[in-house]
């Protein structure tokens, strides 16, 4: 995933613009409030397990760097489908040849666990599990071509959602559930590269998705994605793409964290605008989606000091930043209706 660098010169300019919109939505938003009033069924949220999601997000990272072509990723890929399987899901496999920005013909794989897959009423929950072969923003130089482990962006995503899957095995939602692990997001543009700069080189597998879902004319109410969910330390700023499509599962999603008691980890302030795959999930089939990005405002990258680095590894890792972010994400799910 990659910040939206054009947008810093403009940021003063965009600020405004986007108070302003905000300000005209919420007038005219000014009736919504009745549905908000209204008695709720009282449902039961299913605890989820920080340690359990850790081990997963440990399994990956110990296949080492899951970077496309390679047999760590092979064997990431296998792994993450018979966990699938293991839980219940309907698997589908998408496999794929896309083209790197250079070229390169990567082998890519889309996991898809689909649970109660009849069901027309559906949230789409997607992760990105391939890790970058670059680490481009380390600062020496000399490892600017070492792929990253990627356990923090990566993994972390795919760890919460392997044990929102064993959840949704043990106690079924009154809705449908896609869970997508996409592929290819993270072979985008290193900054070494000479050559000429193509558009669209990240996201590559929720690219494909977008064009050819794994179910035809698939749909869903809206999806969450999850990148870099891991870290200590970590804050999700309302990224701006996020807020512009899917304003309403925004709010939806920050209330449901602050009701847990996690609005430190979540504030309700402005974060940055990135290209990531919620882009194409909206651009490609219209399902507004939200990204759950950590955004750090001290860091000169906006993502933290880790961030396409070699130190992107498992000490980096926080349980409880898991647990508020994969807690925050089955009480929004168990209430849907
Ligand atoms: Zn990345």
């Amino acid at each position: 995933m990659k910040r939206k660098y054009t947008f810093i010169p403009l940021l003063p300019l965009l600020i405004v613009a986007i108070v302003a919109c905000s300000n005209h939505r919420n007038k005219s938003a000014g009736s919504g409030s009745e549905e908000e009033t209204a008695p709720k069924p009282t449902v039961q949220v299913p605890q989820f397990n920080a340690d359990s999601a850790y081990r997963y997000v440990q399994a990956q990272a110990d296949f080492g760097p899951r970077v496309p072509n390679t047999a760590a990723h092979k064997a990431c890929g296998e792994y993450l489908a018979q966990k699938l399987e293991e839980f219940g899901a309907t698997v589908y496999n998408q496999y794929a040849d896309l083209m790197a920005y250079d070229n390169t013909i990567l082998k890519a794989r889309n996991i898809i666990g689909a649970y109660n897959p009849d069901s027309k009423r559906r949230v789409l929950l997607c992760s990105h599990w391939d890790s970058r072969p670059y680490a481009d923003q380390d600062s020496d130089e000399k490892k600017h071509r070492t792929p990253i482990l990627g356990v923090n962006d990566g993994a972390s995503g795919v760890g919460v959602l392997l044990e929102v899957a064993r959840q949704l095995q043990r106690q079924a939602p009154a809705i449908g559930i896609d869970l997508i692990f996409f592929d290819a997001e993270d072979y985008g543009t290193p900054s070494f590269h000479k050559g000429t700069y193509k558009a669209d080189t990240w996201c590559l597998g929720s690219q494909y998705w977008g064009r050819v879902p794994h179910v035809e004319g698939y749909n869903a109410r809206y999806g969450i994605l999850l990148d870099m969910v891991g870290g200590k330390n970590a804050a999700f700023y309302q990224e701006n793409f996020s807020k512009r499509t899917a304003g309403k599962q925004v709010k939806k999603i920050w209330d449901a964290a602050h009701r847990l008691g996690f609005g430190n980890l979540f504030p309700k302030k402005q974060g940055t605008e990135v290209t990531d795959d919620h882009v194409y999930v909206y651009n490609l089939r219209q399902i507004p989606c939200v990204d759950i990005i950590n955004y750090d405002p001290n860091s000169d990258t906006g993502f933290g000091d880790f961030w396409h680095t070699v130190d992107d590894n498992m000490d980096i890792i926080d349980k409880g930043t898991l647990n508020a972010v994969g807690q925050t994400v089955l009480e929004v799910i168990y209430n849907e209706q």
